[in-house]
């Protein structure tokens, strides 16, 4: 029997980068999927077709994360479709990198809704399904950046740090509904969101940093998702999982 067989798992952000490979790996263990996206229609539709074919139900939704309501439509659809929902990976995310002197409140405000108030949005959505079921696994993507900072990233990190305080927030308050929540911390993911530090100088100062020499793969933070979804990781809440390469030792 798959780890995941008969689940049901939302992931937002899943069109493209590591919530698609997110979306991959949790079909592929079993769990039917609802993820959502923002732009990429023809990407989201060929990503359902995937998942349809790994032999589960799946279905992808037109909705913006940083939307309270968008969320509440998104969440109450997916549970006439699906009937629950066992696992939330709140994935989708953006950077918009700006030195703070040249940052505007309006870049800031962006970075923090699409980030940061997401999770909020979708969390307490998901929560009255999960309490009435007595269980879930809610998994948040924080970032490395979250937990050292960067120049030139201070909404980011902001908004990353956000995450692990209300992760560990939301674990004191459910732990005892049987419902966890943790947050994954990645390094540098090899997506479109780092596409731009792939080459050249930035690349190699980054690695010479990284105690394993190289950049990660969407399918590794996939693989922790999964841990942090299954029952493989049942004693494991309010805690932040950096997947790094040692990027953070
Ligand atoms: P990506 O390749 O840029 O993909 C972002 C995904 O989020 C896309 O599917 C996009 O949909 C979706 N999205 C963006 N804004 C949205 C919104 N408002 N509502 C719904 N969906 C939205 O990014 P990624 O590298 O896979 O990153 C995924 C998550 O991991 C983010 O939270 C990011 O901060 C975090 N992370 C990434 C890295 C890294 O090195 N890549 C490191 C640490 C943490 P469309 O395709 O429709 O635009």
């Amino acid at each position: 029997m798959k780890i995941l067989e008969g689940k049901v798992s939302i992931v937002t952000g899943a069109s493209r980068g590591i919530g698609e490979a997110i979306a991959l790996k949790l079909a592929e263990h079993g769990s039917h999927v609802a993820f959502t996206y923002l732009n990429s229609d023809e990407k989201a539709k060929a990503l359902e077709n995937k998942l349809k074919d790994l032999g589960v139900k799946a279905k992808a939704y037109k909705s913006n994360a940083s939307i309270f309501s968008d969320c509440e439509t998104f969440v109450n659809d997916v549970l006439k479709e699906f009937s629950t929902v066992d696992i939330c990976v709140n994935n989708a995310g953006i950077s918009k990198d700006n030195l703070l002197l040249r940052l505007t409140p309006e870049q800031w405000d962006e970075v923090m809704d699409i980030n940061l108030k997401s999770v909020f949005n979708m969390t307490k959505q998901v929560i009255r399904p999960m309490m009435k079921a007595k269980k879930g696994s809610i998994i948040n993507m924080s970032s490395i950046i979250g937990i050292r900072g960067n120049a030139g990233q201070s909404s980011y990190a902001a908004s990353k740090a956000g995450i692990i305080g209300f992760t560990k927030s939301v674990a004191h308050e459910l732990g005892s509904r049987n419902i966890r929540c943790n947050a994954i911390a990645p390094g540098f993911i090899e997506t479109d969101m780092t596409h731009y530090l792939k080459d050249g100088e930035t690349s190699k100062s980054f690695l010479e940093k990284i105690p394993l020499g190289r950049f990660g793969s969407a399918e590794e933070i996939a693989n922790t998702t999964l841990f942090l979804a299954s029952e493989l990781s049942s004693y494991i809440t309010g805690q932040v999982i950096s997947a790094c390469g040692g990027l953070n030792i």
